[in-house]
């Protein structure tokens, strides 16, 4: 077989890659028809792809690259940690230094009592320990009923068997039969698509007491614990209207359950602090982390547990690991991601620099004939596409059809924007600088013209 790199012609690539590789997420006839993007090499926010494009990634990868690509410190970490010790695991009573260390650092950057980090490989292994833990907590401290675990409706928490169960994504439940059992959605506090007549405040708080609702109907000896994105990301960028999580700390307060904050978009900077919860005013007793953890350039993901949470499910042996758990060349490699998020003042170029210059300029495009909500926090933003801003009306045409079109003439702009529904996403890496972030915003702006332009043609608006 022919050696096959970068320098081979777009169309072998596409060509061998729709014979052999399955896609997440795709349909893969329709893959096979149109060829997969390739990309080839990255720096900065800029992916390059075969044809030599040059693309603004506005969403960090699969939101995670939060420091940028082509960082070398991370590579050489990597090198280094394989050439001394590329793998050892964390059973049986052994550790290693650079899992020490990253739990370490997470124990300090997590807040509260949150002390203790259990490795994984990824957001949604990190969900499935969530889910094991927590029953096992109860069932430790002689509640062994207490197993079922509240989620939300369009929530994302993951692929995994677990992690699609506690998601509320109900292409993802169609396929497979899910979820598993005792497990409890429900509604999302999406004021733009249900709120309906209500204020955003009204509908904030009558979605956070449907928690509470839940917990009456299912019993508080029945619940273990209560599972959120601080902000919903695959579900649309969702901002919960500002009533939303006060009450639901009212209510957790309130009742004797876990809370988990999903931290796998939210942490390391995503939202202007460490931690969404934090931004949010939440505070739970188990955040699950992944993406930015590494900036995804090392697969890694884990639950940062607090004392009480730890000390329980420390008493017996917990029958759960994966052999990447704490895997030392991720775990280094997260470890220089932190380092570097700290020395260069990540967080602050979001919450001074980046952050209120994409607001701004995020907020205008709310000007544009198509865009009825404009929405964001830190660096994740979110537009509502409407044929009526002021009815919140929905487009005629199949929920997805518009965004879809906006989407392709993102790509056509060299800009990476997803789509969930109607809804239009971004997640740039945290370093974004302005200069790019103006021709982001002005890319979009180009993509949301041509849209209008296109729907108005095919007689969709
Ligand atoms: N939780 C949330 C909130 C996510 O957004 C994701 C991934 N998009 C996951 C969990 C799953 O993470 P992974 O894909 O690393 O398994």
């Amino acid at each position: 077989m022919t050696m096959i790199t970068n320098h081979m012609p777009t169309s072998e690539l596409q060509a061998l890659d729709c014979a052999h590789h399955m896609h997440p997420f795709s349909n893969q006839h329709e893959l096979s028809e149109r060829g997969a993007r390739i990309i080839t090499r990255a720096k900065g926010v800029t992916l390059t792809d075969s044809d030599g494009n040059e693309i603004l990634d506005a969403m960090a990868g699969l939101w995670c690259v939060n420091i940028g690509y082509g960082r070398d410190e991370l590579a050489d970490v990597a090198a280094r940690q394989m050439r001394e010790l590329p793998y050892y695991n964390t059973f049986f009573m052994t550790t290693h230094v650079p899992a020490i260390a990253l739990s370490a650092k997470l124990a300090e950057l997590a807040p509260g009592d949150l002390n203790h980090v259990f490795f994984a490989g990824s957001g949604s292994e990190a969900n499935d320990t969530n889910i094991r833990m927590v029953r096992h907590y109860w069932s430790a401290k002689g509640k062994p009923n207490k197993s079922v675990i509240i989620s939300r409706k369009n929530a994302y928490h993951g692929s995994t068997l677990g992690g699609a169960s506690l998601g509320g994504m109900v292409p993802m439940h169609q396929q497979g039969g899910l979820p598993i059992p005792d497990v409890y959605h429900i509604g999302q506090p999406n004021w733009w698509t249900e709120g309906g007549d209500m204020s955003p405040n009204e509908f904030g708080l009558s979605r956070a007491q449907g928690l509470e609702h839940a917990i009456l109907e299912l019993g508080e000896d029945r619940v273990a614990a209560f599972i959120a994105e601080p902000i919903q990301g695959a579900g649309g960028v969702i901002l919960p209207p500002e009533s939303y999580f006060p009450e639901i700390q009212r209510i957790c307060d309130k009742y004797d359950i876990l809370l988990i904050a999903d931290e796998v978009i939210c942490g390391f900077g995503r939202t202007g602090n460490w931690f969404g919860s934090q931004t949010v005013g939440w505070t739970p007793h188990i955040m699950t982390i992944a993406k930015g953890l590494s900036s995804g350039y090392a697969p890694i993901g884990g639950s940062i547990v607090c004392d009480e949470v730890a000390n329980v499910v420390g008493s017996t042996e917990f029958n759960h690991g994966y052999t990447y758990s704490g895997h030392p060349v991720a775990s280094a490699v997260a470890l220089e991601n932190l380092r570097i998020m700290e020395e260069e003042n990540v967080i602050g170029h979001v919450q001074d620099v980046a952050g209120p210059h994409l607001k701004q300029k995020w907020e205008a495009l709310s000007d544009h004939p198509l865009v009825g909500e404009a929405k964001i926090v830190g660096m994740m933003g979110s537009i509502a596409l409407t044929p009526d801003k002021s009815t919140r009306a929905p487009f005629a045409a199949t929920a997805g059809t518009v965004g879809l079109i906006c989407r392709e003439f993102c790509f056509a702009n060299n800009l990476v924007m997803r789509h969930v529904g109607d809804r239009m996403i971004i997640a740039p890496p945290l370093v974004i600088q302005p200069d790019e972030i103006d021709v982001l915003v002005n890319r979009a702006r180009r993509a949301l013209d041509q849209t209008l332009l296109e729907i108005k043609a095919t007689g969709i608006f």
